[in-house]
């Protein structure tokens, strides 16, 4: 996929970062589980995560909406359904990224629903114990999707935050998802399942899939042996009861 790999790479350079297209590291800031308790604050921000891979999903400090990139691009799906560019400067509580390259590529077939799309995306798996990088580009036949509500001081974990979260559903909706799957045995460090989110091609509707039905869509994987987990150097983290 030398010609994918060659597109990212030019993408990537608008934001002049120097991630290598053919890495096969995800790159990660702070946990899943820490997330879950609460840590919605980090100090990294998209110009530092860009340099490490151009394509992911996370979210905002504050839990302020949902984030999806790919192509060297990153975008915020705020809890009005609203889409902006990501800047910069704009800082991350949790995410990840890959430099993005497929090394297999399949064309979806219509009418499945989430848990049969993700019983697919299983057997395409070569193992079940390291990490993938996903990209589905398409049309979906049936589409629901969230962005949570920007949160106030002092957090609530992630469960009950996302108790006032948006959601919206949209049919014949053309797009991409991306997103990763990780195996069970790292499910305290990111999602044990196959976790997308959705940008319209329109770039006016995403954010993170609760339900889909597929229409025509091609899949592309990214086998990710390498992780390079980053933690927050904030109190917020070091105080936070963990995974207990
Ligand atoms: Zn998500």
């Amino acid at each position: 996929m030398h010609r994918l790999a060659a597109a990212a790479t030019v993408l990537i350079l608008a934001w002049g970062t120097n991630a290598r297209a053919g890495d096969d590291t995800i790159f990660q800031y702070s946990t899943l589980d820490a997330l879950s308790a609460g840590v919605f604050d980090g100090q990294m921000s998209f110009g530092e995560l860009a340099r490490h891979g151009d394509l992911g999903l996370g979210t905002f400090n504050a839990l302020d909406g949902e984030m999806v990139a790919f192509d060297g691009a990153f975008w915020r799906i705020t809890h009005d359904g609203t889409v902006h560019a990501v800047g910069p400067e704009e800082l991350t509580p949790f995410a990840a990224v890959t430099p993005f390259a497929a090394d297999a590529a399949f064309t979806l077939e219509g009418g499945l629903d989430l848990p049969g799309l993700s019983a697919l995306l299983d057997s395409r798996l070569v193992d079940r114990n390291t990490p993938v990088a996903i990209r589905i580009d398409g049309v979906f036949a049936e589409l629901t999707i969230r962005a949570p509500a920007r949160q106030e001081k002092p957090y609530v974990g992630l469960i009950e935050a996302l108790a006032s979260q948006n959601t919206w559903q949209h049919q014949d909706i053309a797009g991409t998802m991306v997103g990763f799957w990780f195996p069970a045995w790292m499910g305290t460090i990111n999602a044990p399942v196959w976790h997308l989110h959705f940008l319209s091609a329109d770039r006016t509707v995403g954010g993170h899939v609760l339900a889909a039905q597929t229409g025509q869509a091609d899949v592309q994987l990214d086998r990710s042996p390498d992780m390079n987990l980053v933690l927050p150097r904030t109190q917020a983290f070091a105080d936070a009861v963990i995974g207990e």
